[in-house]
């Protein structure tokens, strides 16, 4: 093989390298925006939308984000222009992931948000005169509320499934009824009207220890399923977004799969690596993590339904 021959090969292979993706060099310690910057970049529609604003009618973030997708497209890219408009000023105080994903969302142009936008409609129920009143809102995500046990492990469906479990007001909690003119006992229903097409899933491990009176880290192992239902669609994972550590010092990091080449990466700050072990071994419908902190599911068109199906659906 001549000179000529090799360097064209080495051109070639180089090129080849484009698959692979490239870290976030921050300001002080920011892991928990690298990691939802990341997911948000590894989002095929969230990514097209944003390359498709024009500077002049696009919300606050857009250009920023266009700017670093387009940098993050080519080589390692720094976050300081979008650290500087989140109004983070202390980038050395650890924060939460869940809370920048929903700031940014909150400031993008309503093509790229609404991507990740669902509707939820509470229908109370009077059990007497059976009167219903409807209340619809707006989510980015659903928050999970993370059962503490070290010894067993919590299953993303049944929280899931729990989210959704009709709830019962009673003694205290009846409510005032319009049509009997007094507090009855009602019944509230939760349901999906609008589906996001992705859906994120934020797990409660941050919360009130009435016993302790202080806020703790839960460390519980989680049972992720790679596959979803909510009200007649089908959900397949493709990042999620880790918290190692405890309440004060702690880690993100995330991991996503491609849409491009469908291999999973692993985002730590800086440092990009492809995943070597595959997420879900064979014939496994789940993992097990107990660091998943932030879930996100791509809405998947289906014609015909696969045996997953078959199970309760939201
Ligand atoms: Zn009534």
């Amino acid at each position: 093989m001549n000179h000529g021959h090799v360097e064209r090969l080495r051109e070639k292979l180089s090129n080849l390298a484009i698959s692979d993706y490239h870290g976030l060099r921050s300001p002080g310690l920011t892991c928990y925006l690298n990691s939802v910057l990341q997911v948000l970049f590894m989002t095929e529609e969230f990514r097209e939308a944003i390359k498709r604003c024009h500077d002049e009618d696009s919300a606050p973030i857009d250009p920023l984000l266009r700017k670093l997708f387009d940098d993050l497209a080519k080589s390692r890219a720094k976050t300081d222009n979008i650290v500087k408009k989140l109004g983070i000023t202390d980038a050395y105080k650890q924060r939460d992931a869940a809370e920048y994903f929903e700031k940014i969302l909150r400031l993008s142009g309503t093509e790229a948000s609404k991507i990740f936008k669902g509707e939820l409609n509470h229908k109370t129920t009077c059990v007497k005169c059976k009167d219903r009143s409807d209340s619809r809102t707006l989510f980015w995500f659903l928050p999970l509320i993370v059962k503490d046990s070290r010894h067993q492990t919590y299953s993303v469906k049944n929280g899931l499934a729990v989210f959704f479990k009709q709830e019962k007001l009673c003694g205290n909690n009846k409510i005032y009824c319009k049509h009997c003119d007094k507090k009855q006992d009602a019944d509230i229903d939760c349901e999906v009207t609008l589906e996001p097409n992705i859906l994120t899933l934020l797990l409660k491990r941050f919360c009130f220890d009435s016993k302790r009176r202080c806020y703790v880290k839960l460390l519980c192992q989680v049972d992720v399923p790679k596959t979803l239902h909510l009200a007649s669609c089908r959900y397949d994972l493709y990042a999620l977004v880790h918290h190692s550590g405890n309440l004060t010092g702690g880690h993100y990091t995330a991991e996503i799969k491609s849409f491009e080449n469908g291999e999973w990466y692993h985002f730590n700050d800086d440092i990009v690596e492809r995943v070597k072990n595959p997420l879900f071994g064979a014939g496994n419908s789940s993992l097990k993590s107990s660091s998943a902190y932030l879930l996100m599911y791509r809405k998947v068109n289906t014609e015909k339904p696969d045996e997953a199906d078959q199970e309760t659906a939201f």
